[in-house]
């Protein structure tokens, strides 16, 4: 790639990203097996967009350091010079990374998460054909989960039974609010803004209506958590009416549209989230787009993960306004490192999310398509071929190659 002429991303004044031919894309190699997957994914990436737009596009990577190699270079696991690049440059593909153990970091990735303020944790699961699946229909699966990833009880505000904090919250809380909090409980807390829920939600919509997914679903526990959870629902229904027509709540389908959405709409449905987990494994079809507080996305992005395969071919991506990391979303598997062994699956599929980030969908179709012809042939990394009768164990290296000779 001659990076002369590369440039940077930037934003378009009335919304969105403001894309170059040649975009200047950070990558993060990562720790433990991050380096084989990336050696294995960014051919894979470049040669979709050579194929798609016959050398016209390209991308201009650029890495920046993080994680161990970081902290071997600059003596920092996370150096303030990626962080600026990160926010200079906007899009990054990034490898797994080791969380440092006693480093001061609760992890180098919710670090980047609440530094670059990126609140929504996408997760898209689909079905590849070829994949073991623990269910008997898994092509059912074809939903994009839009995780808030910066509130709820994961803001890690929380204090340990019989420690002083505890003990000042609960005589608080029983002798002002009038409570009656066992005096040896543990306490965590759950905050959740309508500011952060409604850009979440806001966020998912305009997803759905961009790629023209029939329904947005909110899951919540609003029956138990009134006041967090239900108020989720509640500016949910806010955020559709900011839409105005081409959002129809599911109640309105039979008054208004006699049972049948008009094409170009979008259906607002909210479910409680066991149902939601009910639902996901009797009628998967009914649901496209998710949008949902900070625990129930964690749990049921990797519920329908396990669904259509495992984490091995997850792919994600934690997104803000103007800035979004793409990630393999399973840890660094370091007993592996250097071996040219795992499966660079979830990594390559970050990847092609990345690409229609960029609004460059036909290279990201590519890899899509490529996908399960190499699956159909047999050939897989070791942890899809023991489950696969009859496959070509093939190395990571070889797995990214064969989806490069399988594109159309
Ligand atoms: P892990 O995901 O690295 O490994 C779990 C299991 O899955 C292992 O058996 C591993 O061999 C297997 N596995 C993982 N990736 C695979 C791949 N691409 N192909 C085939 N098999 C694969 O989880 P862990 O062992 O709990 O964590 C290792 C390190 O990664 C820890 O330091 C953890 O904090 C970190 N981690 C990072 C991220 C991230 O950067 N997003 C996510 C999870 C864990």
């Amino acid at each position: 790639m001659p990076h002369h002429d590369a440039e940077k991303i930037t934003l378009n004044p009335a919304g969105g990203l403001k894309v170059p031919d040649r975009p200047v894309v950070l990558f993060i190699e990562g720790d433990g097996t991050g380096p084989d997957i990336w050696r294995a994914t960014q051919p894979v990436l470049d040669a979709a967009v050579d194929r798609a737009y016959g050398g016209q596009r390209g991308l201009a990577w650029q890495e920046v350091l993080a994680g161990e190699k970081a902290f071997k270079r600059t003596g920092s696991y996370l150096p303030v010079e990626t962080l600026n690049d990160l926010r200079e440059f906007r899009v990054a593909l990034k490898g797994p990374l080791t969380t440092p153990i006693g480093g001061g970091f609760r992890s180098l990735n919710v670090t980047l998460r609440q530094v670059l303020d990126l609140y929504a944790c996408i997760r898209p699961v689909r079905y590849y054909q070829g994949v073991p699946s623990p269910l008997k229909e898994p092509q059912k699966i074809d939903m994009v989960v839009f995780r808030e990833n910066t509130e709820d009880v994961y803001a890690g505000i929380e204090w340990q039974a019989h420690s002083e904090e505890a003990r000042r919250l609960i005589a608080f809380l029983n002798k002002e609010l009038g409570c009656s909090v066992d005096q040896g409980a543990a306490i965590g807390i759950k905050p959740m803004t309508e500011r952060c829920s409604k850009r979440l939600i806001r966020m998912a919509l305009k997803y759905a209506l961009d790629h023209g997914r029939a329904s947005l679903t909110l899951m919540h526990k609003g029956n138990i958590m009134k006041y967090t959870e239900g108020a989720f629902q509640n500016w949910g229904y806010e955020v559709a009416l900011e839409l105005g027509e081409r959002v129809v709540p599911e109640a309105e389908i039979g008054s208004r549209y006699h049972g049948q959405v008009p094409a170009g709409k979008v259906v607002l449905k909210d479910r409680l989230a066991d149902n939601l987990f009910q639902q996901i494994l009797l009628r998967p079809e009914e649901y496209a787009v998710i949008a949902t507080p900070n625990l129930n996305g964690d749990y049921i992005s990797d519920a329908l993960a396990a669904q259509v395969g495992g984490l091995g071919m997850a792919p994600g991506a934690n997104v803000g306004d103007g800035c979004a990391i793409f990630e393999a979303t399973h840890g660094s598997a370091p007993k592996y490192a250097g071996q040219d062994k795992v499966n660079p699956g979830s990594l390559i599929l970050s990847g092609a999310m990345l690409l229609e980030y960029l609004g460059w969908n036909e290279a990201a179709q590519l890899i899509h398509q490529a996908l399960p012809r190499v699956l159909a042939a047999g050939v897989a990394t070791y942890d899809l071929a023991r489950q696969l009768p009859g496959a070509q164990e093939v190395s990571c290296s070889q797995f990214g190659q064969s989806l490069i000779e399988h594109m159309g």
